[in-house]
């Protein structure tokens, strides 16, 4: 129930993972949308590209979300309008629109059986503060030129005070419209390797990346497109990015309106329907990553019961990605001095547009040597560093890193399986799991990327970071996140703290 559906609807092709030293001019880190896109640009352009990943290609988040390709991400463009200006807000706007049309042209003209459809997208809401925000966004959208109108009532049986209704966008399958650009890659030259984690990175003139095997990388430029950035290069992204974890269930139904919805206010409640499969998905249940632990597939199916009055659920997983201050997302240089180094991240849950538009720029800075939306995307931005949000989520990450170290956990060992909780063994604290079989595991739950204390997460029987996002499963292997190793048991050293900042 826990595979996606995208995932589980979706063939692709294995690659061996890396079992030697190799040379190549691009690399790339990283096999979701981000990478691969990338990989199909840079390749397209005659390149000679290598991507790698540390799990399979397409398994990440951009195998787990809701499929919207839209330019409609929440109420957005008033926030970005007060930080930067109408401009940005336009240039936000068309770089989501290309992306859009990318996923159009590009199915068409491979033949890539995606899904890929238009229809509208509403943002609605059932709050009075909202309503007058809708109104102003509503404002920003004519003034940015927007298809679009101003609804009182939306397609559905919810209460909604008024809706923006933005036309022409679209859905499709993620997965396999991935799986269409890495077959086009391939046949343009790309070479792919899976189970290839990079655990150490070297920049320079050639910057030399090491693997969990123990292989070295030598490449002239690196695009990290490692969703959390795998290496930091003084941009400060451990402090810019909050993760956010969201949950999503696949509900039958036989029919549903042609358009995909999301509302502006909290709980959010996002709604995509799969005719091609008449499965309906909800997702919300939004919380920072190690920071609430509820029953979250079981409040989704209330909402699907109450609204839809169906409890037909087929589908079950949940996702995160990494939220920038500003809601603008990372993407060009990774700094000022490395311009052989580039990263795309910061999707803030829009990144099948968003990072489409990230390669774009991407590849123009590699190939042109230039893009019109360098400003847009470019780190050194600063507003998102004064902001609220900023010093809000950095002292929250100061507290995880001692909060957890104060408190020593139970000192008993729990009779019940299949529930993690810190306890003090001799002293030391640890996070216990007891299987179905009796099996005990003891893991050290300090994390390795920056040593804040992990949490339980009961729904995904995983540890979770709350700094940064980085995820383990009840033996401490990585399962996502900034996190390169694994955490130690109970027998073994302390776990190594390795931040890769510098
Ligand atoms: C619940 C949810 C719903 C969403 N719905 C939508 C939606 O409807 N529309 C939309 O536009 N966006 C949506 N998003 C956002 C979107 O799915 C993501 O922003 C996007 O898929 C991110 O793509 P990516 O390539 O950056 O990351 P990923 O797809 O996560 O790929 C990153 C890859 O990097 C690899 N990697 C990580 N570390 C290393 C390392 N050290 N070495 C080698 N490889 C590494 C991983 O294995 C992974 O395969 C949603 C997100 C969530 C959480």
């Amino acid at each position: 129930m826990n595979t996606p559906y995208w995932i589980s609807s979706s063939e692709g092709v294995n690659f061996e993972p890396l079992k030697e030293d190799i040379s190549t001019d691009h690399l790339i880190i990283g096999g979701g949308l981000a990478g691969v896109t990338c990989l199909y640009l840079l390749t397209k352009a005659g390149l000679n590209v290598t991507l790698i990943d540390a799990n399979r290609v397409g398994y990440g988040t951009t195998g787990r979300n809701t499929g919207k390709a839209t330019a409609q991400h929440g109420y957005v463009y008033s926030k970005i309008e007060k930080n930067y200006g109408i401009d940005i807000a336009k240039k936000y706007y068309k770089a989501n629109a290309e992306a859009i049309n990318f996923i159009d042209d590009t199915s068409r003209q491979y033949n890539i059986d995606c899904q890929f459809k238009r229809l509208p997208a509403y943002l609605f809401t059932n709050s009075p503060e909202y309503e007058s925000k809708l109104e102003q966004e509503f404002e920003l959208y004519q003034q940015i030129g927007l298809d679009c109108s101003f609804e009182k009532q939306i397609p559905l049986p919810v209460d909604v005070l008024c809706a923006l209704k933005m036309n022409n966008q679209a859905q499709f399958h993620p997965k396999r419209f991935l799986d269409g650009l890495v077959e086009q890659a391939i046949k343009q030259g790309a070479q792919i390797y899976e189970n290839t984690r990079v655990i150490d990175f070297h920049p320079g003139k050639e910057c030399v990346i090491e693997t969990k095997s123990k292989n070295k990388i030598t490449a002239k430029k690196v695009i990290i497109a490692s969703h959390y950035p795998c290496y930091d290069g003084r941009g400060f992204y451990f402090s810019r990015l909050k993760p956010e974890r969201s949950y999503i269930i696949g509900i039958e139904m036989d029919s549903f309106p042609d358009a995909h919805f999301i509302n502006a206010e909290d709980p959010t409640i996002s709604l995509r329907f799969i005719p091609e499969e008449k499965i309906l998905l909800i997702s919300g249940e939004n919380h920072k990553v190690g920071h609430k632990d509820a029953n979250h597939y079981q409040n989704l199916k209330n909402y699907a019961k109450a609204t839809f009055n169906t409890e037909a659920v087929k589908y079950e997983w949940s996702a995160q990605d990494y939220i920038p201050h500003d809601y603008i997302p990372y993407a060009g240089y990774i700094n000022s001095d490395n311009k052989n180094i580039f990263i795309a991240t910061g999707f803030r849950k829009w990144g099948l547009t968003n990072s489409i538009a990230s390669a774009i720029l991407i590849r123009d800075l590699i190939v042109e040597g230039t893009s019109p939306y360098e400003e847009l995307f470019t780190n050194m931005r600063v507003k998102d560093i004064v902001s609220f949000n900023f010093l809000k989520e950095n002292a929250d990450m100061v507290f995880q890193l001692v909060s957890g170290k104060l408190t020593l956990g139970e000192t008993e060992l729990p009779e019940e399986k299949g529930i993690g909780v810190i306890v003090n063994v001799g002293g030391k604290r640890c996070g216990f799991y007891r299987d179905e079989e009796d099996n005990i595991y003891l893991v050290d739950t300090t994390c390795p990327h920056m040593g804040c204390e992990l949490k339980w997460n009961s729904q995904e029987k995983s540890w979770d970071c709350p700094c940064h996002g980085s995820r383990f499963d009840y033996k401490g292997n990585v399962l996502e996140g900034p996190a390169e190793y694994s955490l130690n048991s109970y027998n073994e050293p302390k776990n190594k703290i390795n931040p890769q900042i510098m």
